[in-house]
């Protein structure tokens, strides 16, 4: 290849972040050998992952790829605690995945666009170098080439935002296992959300989710969110463990896995010349972790950017993170993380209570006619509710809430 040949630009991590990029980059008439993306792993990859993906996830993989195959459907999410439950319908059903399933479709649609992709080589450095970035990588052998463009979408744990120095989020601590249902009660058709950790100290929320290989249900996943990262891997696995059997469920897996998260929040950087973080390397969603489709929406939100900077001849973007904190999705993750800085916060007690006692927030996320992530715009008419709510029964408490004993199983 000569060196004229060579891809400008560099996707350190083939995720969905560094796929939804490519992508979007090709379908905006970027030539695809001016891109390669680099990943340690080879497709298809494990993830740690509940792999649920709500109906805005769906709307955009549908625009990219159209509908993935093998993995199932659900018709909403139930939020649950011992203050309360309600049910939350979106305008369409939510998507659930094997990430090693759903990562291959997509990363194959990559190649399938002209796209060099680059597996097995991990990145070692990333550096900026004279009208580039050198990046350093180790497959079967090290070597440095120099790019224009790098685009950070090697996830939570990745290097691109470590070697850049940006400002990033709260990173939390996950732990999640496969389990198999003896007689429980939850059904395939529904992902649920439980808030009860909050009253064992955890800031976060437990799921269990029904686990899709191949198109059929093969077991449940199970797991809770530490969203500080203040709680042991130890203490959150023992918690899960005794959870998930108090239901009725009964680990598959040798182990409880753990894996963190890092949240977006309107102070996290995400470019630098030559330079951008897109998805878990940006951030995602404070409150439930919802990475994928935020993941995605950032990267499309990126490609538009650096498609714009290559045409202007340019390797800065002007106000690249005020311009996606404007995005509906920016937005929507804004909101998220006020929410989580108030329930896995200083009085998560008053705020469970807060998020379970409103009347008009439930009846809104039971109605269907938006997408779950979508709300800020019901803000105005949610607080003035709520503030008469508050003036007829008072601010609720914050004292300890009664943790309810696990319900009946089937
Ligand atoms: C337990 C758990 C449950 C979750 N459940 C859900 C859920 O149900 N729904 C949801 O929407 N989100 C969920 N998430 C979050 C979601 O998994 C992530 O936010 C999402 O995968 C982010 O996508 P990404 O493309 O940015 O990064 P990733 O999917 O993490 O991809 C990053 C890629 O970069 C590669 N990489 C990393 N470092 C290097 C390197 N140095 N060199 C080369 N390659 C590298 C990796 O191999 C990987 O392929 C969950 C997370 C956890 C931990």
């Amino acid at each position: 290849m000569t060196s004229e040949a060579k891809p400008r630009i560099a996707i350190l991590g083939g995720g969905p972040a560094g796929s939804a990029f490519a992508l979007s980059m090709v379908s905006r008439g970027v030539d695809p050998k001016d891109l390669v993306v680099i990943d340690k792993a080879r497709f298809p990859r494990k993830k740690l992952c509940g792999g649920g993906v709500t109906f805005r996830g769906t709307e955009l993989l549908r625009e990219l790829v159209g509908k993935p195959v093998g993995g199932g459907e659900t018709k909403g999410l139930e939020f649950l605690s011992s203050v309360g439950r309600f049910e939350v319908r979106e305008k369409g059903p939510q998507w659930i995945h094997d990430r090693a399933e759903l990562d291959h479709q997509l990363i194959e649609a990559v190649r399938a666009r002209g796209v060099a992709i680059r597996e097995g080589e991990t990145v070692t450095a990333i550096e900026p170098a004279h009208d580039a970035i050198a990046v350093t990588t180790k497959g079967t052998k090290e070597r440095i080439e120099r790019f224009a463009w790098v685009i950070g979408a090697d996830g939570a744990n990745g290097l691109s935002r470590r070697a850049s120095g940006l400002r990033g989020g709260i990173v939390g601590r996950l732990v999640e296992g496969v389990f198999e249902a003896k007689d429980a009660r939850e059904q395939a058709d529904t992902l649920y959300f439980d808030f009860d950790p909050i009253c064992d100290r955890i800031p976060g929320y437990a799921w269990i989710f029904p686990y899709f290989v191949g198109g059929s249900l093969v077991g449940w996943k199970i797991g809770v969110m530490d969203g500080r990262g203040v709680v042991p891997g130890e203490t959150l696995r023992a918690w899960t463990q005794r959870y998930a059997e108090e239901r009725g469920y009964r680990l598959t897996e040798d182990k409880i896995a753990g894996f963190p998260e890092r949240y977006w929040d309107w102070r996290t950087r995400g470019h630098r010349e030559g330079l951008v973080l897109i998805g878990e390397a940006y951030g995602i969603d404070a409150l439930l972790g919802e990475g994928i489709a935020p993941a995605m929406y950032s990267a499309v939100y990126a490609a538009e950017r650096v498609k714009e900077a290559l045409d202007r001849g340019v390797r800065t973007i002007g106000a690249y993170e005020r311009g996606f904190a404007m995005s509906a999705e920016g937005r929507n993750l804004w909101f998220q993380a006020r929410l989580a800085d108030r329930i896995y916060g200083r009085h998560p007690e008053r705020w469970l209570r807060v998020l379970f006692g409103m009347e008009h927030l439930k009846r809104l996320a039971g109605a269907g006619n938006d997408a779950y992530g979508r709300l800020l715009g019901h803000m105005p008419a949610l607080v003035a509710r709520y503030a008469l709510q508050v003036v007829r029964e008072g601010i609720p408490s914050a004292a300890p809430v009664e943790r309810l004993p696990a319900p009946p199983r089937a």
